[in-house]
């Protein structure tokens, strides 16, 4: 049997909820964890047609990249299209759970699959998250130094890049002197005691703290574990927003745009005026993110491609390097795909469907 905390699991392994930006509402919006999924309708956006599809179809759980409660709500009496999606979905027993910007900011999230999609090789987040690692030092006797570093990497700790089990590890001793009361692992009341120890440092997402603190005071020997937490000034290559790569062979731009309209299926490709270069750093953000241009640009990106950017916005931009829109649905389409991948990847029996409602609220003449 499978439940919704299952899938949400799932979905949160991938796309941890606190890699999600500070403005947004990600997880689960309507529903009770605990009750079984019957399937599983994918969507970008929530809108009536949806849930009455998911009904129809037999699918208890929506899993959408938009949330559908993004604003607090101080009433819901169907006044509004997000109201009535939240009043058909609780009376039909449909559960809704989102995945936005901690999906955006994940590694292997909306943008890589957009840089996928396009063939870019190299890809790299764009725009690094900051102030989002800590450094832990832990003082460990010699003999249970791999015992506490093996607990620490299995808590989530020493990933750098690709790299896992990254830590580093210096001999020296401590002292310590145990008062009355005290019952010490090693040394005798009173008596100033040397140990060998072993000094483990290592990384970790600071949303992780602590699972990792309970985990160290679990496998650590001591009463008194020491223990050192700082927060650190590097960047987090691996999360954050947009991304950069590189086409296979440097492209002409006009024909680089026909393949972009072509296989994100735009109707109309908005951007500014084409530059006479050829086409091979290529900087995107999916969704509403014209003001990560700047970052595009300082990246050395000869073309940014976006889901929305504003009129003024693209002043900035004209005759140092191409902007191109196209369309905040268009470009944030194929999250769909990696729903699908991570929940039937994970539950291959459960029955999990793209909508076939077109949610995109943008048409084209
Ligand atoms: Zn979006």
């Amino acid at each position: 049997m499978v439940k919704i905390k299952d899938i949400a699991n799932a979905l949160e392994m991938f796309a941890p909820l606190p890699l999600q930006d500070d403005f947004d509402n990600a997880g689960l919006q309507i529903g009770l964890t605990d009750a079984e999924v019957t399937g599983v309708l994918l969507c970008l956006d929530v809108t009536e047609a949806v849930v009455d599809e998911a009904v129809a179809l037999g699918c208890n759980l929506i899993v959408s990249h938009h949330p559908i409660i993004f604003k607090p709500l101080k009433r819901i009496t169907g006044s509004t299209y997000v109201e009535r999606c939240i009043l058909k979905a609780l009376a039909n027993n449909v559960a809704i759970y989102s995945a936005h910007t901690n999906i955006d900011n994940a590694p292997g999230g909306v943008n890589y699959r957009i840089a996928d999609i396009l063939g870019l090789k190299n890809v790299k987040i764009l725009v690094p998250k900051e102030d989002a690692l800590l450094k832990l030092a832990v003082f460990v006797p010699v003999a249970h130094a791999d015992a506490v570093r093996d607990a620490l990497f299995a808590a989530g700790c020493g990933k750098i890049g690709n790299y896992g089990s990254c830590s580093y590890n210096l001999n020296g001793y401590g002292t310590f002197m145990a008062q009355e009361g005290c019952n010490p692992f090693c040394g005798t009341i009173g008596e100033l005691h040397r140990e060998n120890e072993v000094r483990i440092e290592t990384i970790m997402p600071s949303y992780i703290k602590n699972r990792v603190i309970k985990a160290l005071l679990d496998a650590h020997p001591y009463e008194e574990p020491a223990y050192d937490i700082y927060t650190l000034k590097n960047s987090w290559e691996n999360v954050g927003t947009g991304v950069i790569g590189e086409l296979p062979e440097e492209c002409d731009e006009a024909e680089f745009l026909s393949v972009v309209k072509e296989k994100f299926a735009v109707g109309c490709v908005r951007h500014t005026p084409l530059l006479g270069r050829k086409i091979k750093r290529v900087a995107l953000c999916g969704g509403a993110a014209g003001s990560f241009a700047s970052a595009a640009m300082s990246a050395g990106a000869d073309i940014y491609i976006t889901g929305e950017a504003r009129y003024h916005d693209l002043f900035s931009y004209a005759g140092k390097m191409t902007v191109a829109v196209i369309g905040h649905y268009e470009s944030e389409q194929y999250t769909m795909d990696i729903f699908s991948e991570i929940i039937s990847g994970k539950y291959p029996a459960l029955k999990v469907l793209k909508t076939k409602v077109d949610t995109n609220p943008v048409c084209y003449l």
